[in-house]
């Protein structure tokens, strides 16, 4: 039986799931029951998609956005990029609902109190939904220019009545957040509020506000705005006048807002990695399978020659992107001094490679992809819309390049001294099995003082591949040219960025060039520290091949045009198939594929 987007015999009756395994399991007997039809209709109408966040709510995923230490499931953090993950493979705008509640959260974890995560870790588990009040209708990436202000202020108020200590102490909020996500739905909103005039770094501070305890008469929600992509998502807003808000709903010291902001995002940032990998999940999975099944000139679509480079090639951007995503995961836990970053390079370089292979299979799969209803699958076009909001929210793709461009002198011209300690945390980010320290968020940081570990060792990482990859093979030999392709960029940028105008306003476009080379060379990187450090776990592992497919694209995004040697894009095709067949999704983690493909690292 369906009701709505989901098969009600799915999730009804359960109790939350006590463990990430658990949630897992039954998350993905969830997903499996939705009917892809309503999803669509239900967008078409932009109707928010209520019963199956009241499905998700009941099966306990937000308990994801609350660290264990608070009764959440949050411990490692790749766990919960997993289940946002599978929730954008189904659809983005489902994710983007359901896991805003995890960015309108993250402040309080990274800088809130004792008191105030307790609150909030009981409001998420309750299924309540949090809000990021960041973006402003005349401002949004120049946050020290947001106009909303908070004045502190003093509430009378007849205590004798009530008997309760009253908290009259506190700040007046003024204006308008615009463009927030769940600002209606929500039940708080975590707010950026100037708090000093002059909009200075120090001027600005975070309130973590519940609406239902503002004087009604003092606020007011914004109608939701039409959008041409996530159209079911709440993205609306919500307004002052006045609002009192007591001194306890402020987020870490006042003034320290825009700090924790940066710092919040550098989690965030991370994590909308995992709604790109998800929609790319989907789009491969839709293409390649319409690539099998679809016959023209007597053959299959899959097997003339140019469509099947566009989709292995697509493949390949996913494995990059999915490489990237996993060591910025690790980081977060064993390198979190690093994240300022390897979350914006992830940021950048995730999000806009998936779009790319987005547009790329749109085009492969031709008019089908603009037409609903014709499989069980979804429309290929809706993914790719939807998918376009990643690289605009959370800190566009300028101001990721922007903030690795300020980053320049320790990424690039500092010998950095990195610590013996530095190298045994670098190597856990990249090793799956190797077991992660607890989050620790106050070790972020505004930069990465020590440099990156994967350009640090990334010359030393291509030697090693040196050693075990065999020249004589097409597949691996092309992987190791594409591996010193990298060692070469970064010695070059490392040059010619010094020649760069410095000015932090008017960046020169040849800083943004910079930083986007540099950002593919650190996916690049993270690509082969992953075949490195860990056994192969599939088919794809055999001569390197999902590295050969991954530093294709890495050079691809640096602007070398290269060429996968056809054998690979023949193996690459049936390996990605077979992981389809088998009721994965495309990865290079693979457990499920058959055990007749050869899974030896490399074959000699
Ligand atoms: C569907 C949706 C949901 C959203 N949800 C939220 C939410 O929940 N909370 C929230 O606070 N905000 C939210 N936003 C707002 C979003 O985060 C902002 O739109 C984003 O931060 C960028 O701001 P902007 O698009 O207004 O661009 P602006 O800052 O006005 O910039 C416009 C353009 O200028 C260029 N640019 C910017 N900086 C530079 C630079 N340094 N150098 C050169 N060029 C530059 C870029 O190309 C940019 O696209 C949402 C937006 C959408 C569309």
């Amino acid at each position: 039986m369906t009701f709505g987007a989901v098969d009600s015999g799915a999730d009804l009756g359960s109790d939350p799931a006590r463990s990430i395994d658990e949630l897992e399991r039954r998350l993905e007997v969830l997903l499996e029951s939705v009917d892809m039809q309503s999803v669509e209709d239900l967008d078409d109408a932009d109707e928010f998609p209520t019963e199956l966040i009241a499905a998700l709510d009941r099966l306990g995923v937000q308990r994801c956005y609350v660290p264990t230490q608070f009764g959440g499931l949050l411990d490692d953090y790749s766990n919960a990029g997993r289940i946002v993950r599978a929730l954008s493979r189904v659809d983005v705008t489902l994710a983007v609902a359901h896991g805003k509640t995890f960015l309108g959260a993250v402040s309080a974890w990274v800088a809130g109190d004792e008191r105030q995560r307790e609150r909030l870790a009981q409001l998420i588990c309750e299924g309540k939904q949090i809000s990021w009040g960041l973006t402003e209708r005349a401002r949004g990436s120049d946050l020290l220019s947001g106009e909303v202000r908070a004045d502190t202020a003093e509430m009378q108020v007849d205590s004798s009545r009530t008997g309760d200590e009253p908290d009259t102490a506190g700040f007046r909020l003024y204006g308008e957040k615009w463009l927030i996500n769940n600002a209606t739905r929500g039940h708080a909103v975590c707010v950026l509020a100037r708090t000093r005039d002059g909009g200075t770094a120090r001027g600005y501070s975070l309130f973590l506000v519940e609406k239902s305890e503002l004087d009604t008469a003092s606020f007011d929600t914004l109608p939701k705005e039409p959008t041409h992509g996530i159209r079911g998502a709440d993205i609306s807003g919500i307004s002052f006048d006045g609002a009192f808000v007591p001194a306890r709903t402020l987020v870490g010291p006042e003034g320290h807002g825009l700090e924790i902001v940066l710092k919040a995002l550098q989690l965030t940032r991370t994590m909308c990695c995992y709604l790109s990998l998800g929609a790319s999940d989907h789009a491969l999975a839709m293409t390649a399978r319409f690539a099998r099944a679809r016959v023209l000139y007597g053959r299959s679509l899959g097997d003339l020659p140019a469509a099947r480079t566009v989709l292995v090639e697509s493949f390949g951007g996913h494995l990059l992107a999915e490489a990237l995503t996993v060591v910025a995961s690790r980081s977060l836990h064993a390198l979190p001094g690093e994240q300022s970053a390897l979350a914006a390079a992830s940021k950048y370089l995730v999000p806009s490679t998936v779009e790319k292979s987005l547009l790329d299979l749109r085009r492969l799969m031709g008019a089908r992809s603009l037409v609903p209803g014709l499989g069980s699958d979804g429309t290929l076009y809706k993914v790719e819309r939807d998918h376009r909001i990643v690289s605009l929210f959370d800190g566009n793709t300028v101001v990721n390049l922007n903030t690795i461009v300020s980053q320049f002198s320790v990424l690039l011209w500092k010998n950095t001294a990195r610590t013996t300690q530095d190298e045994i945390d670098f190597r856990i980010c990249t090793t799956i099995a190797e077991p992660l320290p607890a989050l620790d968020l106050a070790r972020l940081s505004l930069v990465p003082r020590r440099g990156l570990g994967l350009l640090a060792n990334l010359e030393s990482s291509v030697t090693a591949l040196g050693c075990l990859l065999d020249r004589q093979h097409d597949g691996q030999a092309y992987a190791l040219r594409c591996a010193e392709v990298l060692v070469r960029t970064v010695e070059t940028l490392s040059q010619q960025t010094r020649l760069l105008d410095r000015d932090p306003v008017e960046v020169p476009t040849a800083a943004f060039v910079a930083a986007e080379q540099l950002s593919a060379c650190i996916a690049g990187a993270a690509a082969i520290q992953i075949y490195l450090n860990n056994p192969p776990t599939g088919p794809l592992w055999s001569d390197a091949l999902w590295l050969q497919l991954a530093l294709h694209t890495a050079l691809d995004r640096i602007g070398v045009r290269s060429s996968v040697p056809i054998d690979s894009i023949d193996a690459g095709y049936s390996v990605l198939l077979d992981q389809l067949d088998h009721r994965s999704h495309p990865t290079i983690f693979d457990a499920t594929t058959s055990a007749s493909v050869k899974q030896e690292r490399v074959n000699t």
